[in-house]
């Protein structure tokens, strides 16, 4: 399995700090009515690097997005010229709602009890997955919500590839697609390499199974079964596991179909569940 120096760094910075904080520096969950960005608050109070990273944020459009990027390498999150070339190339700012701090390094509302998740979480799934993402392999993104990660997943395996994003809330998906058309991604969405549904993703989606690479972009209390039957022999899953306290574990499958998992941090995402325990009934 490959190391990651990177995120090895990250773990010890927040030993350092109570799991509560640790939690919250990660995509969360926020219901209606409640505290906006309690997240964004508490976490900032410790000055951490990527509080600083959210004052270093300049500029809009793709100045925003390129110095966001640079960040992310200069904290040393991005160690990989693929990710940093794919993260720079897909603007952040094409989805998350406007008006919000698109390159602020924070998960983002994207409406329906559902968050983007904060950039470097983004990049530390795109590294994890990098070798699985390799030009015309197979990706599978579960809780695909705005479409920015599964445009990335694209974006690595290119035209021979094949990625399909799966969210069970349908007016994200629509969402989703509007994003993606509008970035750089939009012609693989257009040629048929990339491909976004709506779905129960805790079954996966066997049309293009099996899959090199399944990224899960919402906490699973367990890891669902569909999902490891829809590995590749030689694949890898990326997905965080747990309900308050979650962790983000890696899975791979080895080639004689045998199943090695481990912790990669602690993390705090919106839970992998049905839609109507999401969104309240309505
Ligand atoms: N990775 C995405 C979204 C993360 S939020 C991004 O960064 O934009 C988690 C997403 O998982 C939400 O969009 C939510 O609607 C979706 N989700 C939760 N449970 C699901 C399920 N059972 N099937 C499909 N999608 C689900």
């Amino acid at each position: 399995m490959r190391s990651c120096p990177t995120l090895a760094a990250y773990g010890r910075l927040y030993c350092a700090l109570p799991r509560r904080f640790v939690s919250l520096s990660f995509t969360s969950l926020r219901r209606h009515n409640s505290a906006p960005f309690l997240n964004f608050s508490l976490f900032t109070a410790f000055r951490s690097p990527f509080s600083r990273m959210e004052q270093f944020q300049t500029g809009t459009g793709s100045t925003g997005n390129k110095a966001m990027v640079e960040n992310l390498k200069r904290f040393g999150v991005i160690s990989s010229k693929k990710v940093s070339e794919v993260m720079e190339a897909l603007d952040r700012g094409l989805f998350v709602p406007v008006g919000s701090s698109a390159y602020a390094d924070t998960p983002l509302p994207i409406g329906y009890n559902a968050t983007i998740s904060a950039p470097h979480m983004h990049a530390t799934c795109l590294l994890l997955l990098e070798d699985k993402l390799q030009p015309g392999m197979r990706a599978l993104d579960v809780g695909s919500g705005t479409g920015y990660l599964t445009g990335c997943f694209a974006l690595m395996v290119g035209a021979e590839g094949r990625v399909v994003g799966v969210d069970h809330i349908p007016e994200l998906v629509d969402m989703s697609i509007k994003n993606v058309e509008k970035s750089v991604a939009g012609p693989l969405l257009q040629k048929g390499s990339l491909s976004l549904h709506v779905g129960d993703g805790r079954k996966g989606w066997k049309e293009f199974a099996p899959y090199d690479a399944i990224h899960v972009g919402a906490a699973a209390s367990e890891v669902p079964q569909a999902l490891l039957d829809q590995l590749k022999p030689g694949g890898r899953m990326v997905i965080p596991v747990g309900t308050y306290f979650q962790e983000l574990k890696v899975i791979d499958k080895c080639e004689d179909g045998s199943i090695k998992a481990r912790t990669e941090t602690s993390v705090r995402y919106v839970p992998l569940t049905s839609r109507d325990e999401q969104t309240g009934g309505f």
